[in-house]
């Protein structure tokens, strides 16, 4: 649901996640591919600040506070996705005409492949629907954490979180 510019997850345990997203605009949707950081505990951690090349990532105040977003300052770029150590830093890019990519933080072994098919899940891990992986990036300086991106029809944006292979 979109009000305002402004997309509402989907439960209420997420709500600082909303305040976080505030200045993500459908104007900035648009334009390319953006961070979505779900981290809903305020606990001393703060890898991702310094892992965004873009310094879009802010902690005002201590490294207690919830993570800030500018998103006139992210690119997209997928860094600070296998920096946090709570898998909790995912990028999406709406771009695309007819499905969106989801980037996520993949630590399991075996990998999928590029073009596998594989189980999309939402944040509770209840299968969502068939997803084809994209892209698979799995560099020996993201500490094993892998990035996986994979299409997802538009609707599913914001509810796919997680895969399980097939
Ligand atoms: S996706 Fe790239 S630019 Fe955006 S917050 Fe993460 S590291 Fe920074
Ligand atoms: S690194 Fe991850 S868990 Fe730590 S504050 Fe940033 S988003 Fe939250």
């Amino acid at each position: 649901m979109v009000v305002s510019g402004v997309r509402i997850l989907d439960r209420g345990i997420f709500s600082d996640i909303i305040v976080l997203m505030l200045k993500l605009t459908d104007e900035r949707r648009a334009r390319g591919p953006y961070v979505v950081i779900e981290c809903p505990e305020k606990i001393p951690c703060d890898p991702c600040v310094e892992a965004c090349p873009n310094k879009a990532i802010s902690m005002p105040g201590s490294m207690i506070e919830l993570p800030r977003v500018d998103y006139e300052k992210c690119t997209g770029c997928l860094m600070c996705i296998p920096k946090c150590p709570g898998l909790a830093i995912f990028v999406i890019d709406e771009t695309p005409d007819d499905y969106s990519i989801i980037y996520i933080p993949y630590e399991y072994l075996p990998r999928p492949k590029k073009d596998d098919i594989v189980q999309g899940l939402d944040r509770e891990g209840k299968p969502i629907c068939e997803v084809k992986i994209t892209k698979v990036i799995d560099s020996p300086k993201f500490d094993f954490c892998a990035i996986l991106g994979f299409a997802v029809p538009k609707d599913m944006a914001q509810k796919i979180r997680m895969i399980k292979l097939r």
